[in-house]
């Protein structure tokens, strides 16, 4: 059975792995068709994931088929099709007590801190399984993952559609979020230095898109906001300026979600959180969000395949990670199939 292990930094190798066995209580045999690349992904490639030790089988976004399920498995059955949530909490922190899984002080994420889903089959507990339409593609379920980072974002922001919402970084995660953002009817400003993601951004109903690699993004901001400022800025490029200016032009009240892990250090004065009554709010993977994020797709409330720039093989993943690196302005989501 085939899988994709990130040996050590730098390496990254198709491997033979045995397949899983009969499955033990609880449990279930799943067999992955699609597997969404992610920067994290590439973060771990070149160890630059903080959490990452290697060796280490990758993939957290996947879609796949149920093959078996052990005799006291009831809530998924074989042929199901389902989307496996990443995120592993141990149930008894404070932070999972108050119900604030994804910020378990012993948090494991499949992919990450644990292997990952990019392999042909795996045995994985039923309680991570989330059952999707069979006439769904996988390719289209495996970004219920993305999805679910959204729904977080906009949740921590507490985003309605009375907001208006800036948005600096128009890749995958911040398409997602504008299109989570739109179906809650705010207006959402978009900002970003690939000229083709400012447009699908536009496609995708962000009011206006503005490239910051040109100047004068201060006065766009506040001409869009009738000289306000946004109510909501979320930083989805993660850096320490994006950070500062988030705090600088947020209106009365903003709210600011940021989803970054740069380790560089903002300088921000208290008055300025102060004065305005400012929130800032961090994001991390998602709280339970799988139901919420399978049902916007389900239901057609967000549009997944407009984000899909090109699908591979798993064999073919080095190439397909070398397209992301090398051609931001052709690629958004890449897929993998299995
Ligand atoms: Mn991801």
């Amino acid at each position: 059975m085939r899988a994709i292990e990130v040996t050590k930094p730098g390496e990254l190798r198709i491997v033979d792995r045995e397949p899983p066995r009969e499955p033990q209580a609880g449990h279930v045999v799943v067999g992955i068709r699609a597997m969404g690349i992610c920067g994290s992904d590439i973060h771990i490639l070149h160890g630059q994931n903080p959490f990452a030790t290697y060796p280490r089988i990758i993939g957290h976004e996947a879609a796949g088929e149920v093959l078996a399920v052990a005799s006291d498995v009831t809530a998924v059955s074989p042929g199901d099709r389902v989307v496996v949530d990443p995120v592993i909490s141990c149930g008894e922190c404070p932070a999972c007590r108050i119900g604030r899984q994804n910020v378990c002080s012993r948090l494991q994420v499949r992919g990450v801190h644990t292997d990952g889903m990019a392999r042909e089959q795996l045995l994985l507990p039923a309680s991570c399984l989330h059952v999707f339409r069979k006439d769904l593609p996988f390719e289209t379920a495996v970004l219920c993952e993305p999805f679910t980072i959204a729904a977080e974002t906009l949740w921590r922001g507490r985003v309605t559609g009375a907001d208006t919402l800036l948005l600096f970084g128009a890749g995958p995660i911040g398409q997602v979020i504008l299109q989570g953002a739109r179906r809650l009817g705010a207006k959402v400003l978009v900002t970003d230095v690939v000229p083709e993601r400012l447009d699908l951004a536009k496609c995708m109903g962000a009011s206006d898109a503005f490239d910051s690699s040109k100047e004068g993004l201060r006065e766009w901001v506040r001409s869009s906001t009738d000289g306000v400022g946004p109510s909501v800025t979320v930083d989805a490029v993660g850096r320490a300026d994006i950070f500062e200016l988030a705090v600088e032009m947020a209106a009365p009240a903003g709210r600011i979600v940021v989803l970054g892990f740069g380790p560089e250090p903002s300088r921000i004065a208290e008055r300025s959180i102060t004065a305005r009554e400012l929130d800032i709010l961090g994001s991390r993977l998602h709280n339970n969000k799988f139901p919420e994020a399978l049902g916007w797709i389900e239901r057609g409330e967000v549009n997944p395949r407009a984000l899909v720039s090109h699908t591979f093989r798993m064999e073919e993943v080095e190439k397909a990670i070398d397209l992301i690196e090398h051609a931001p302005r052709e690629t958004c989501k890449v897929i993998l199939t299995f």
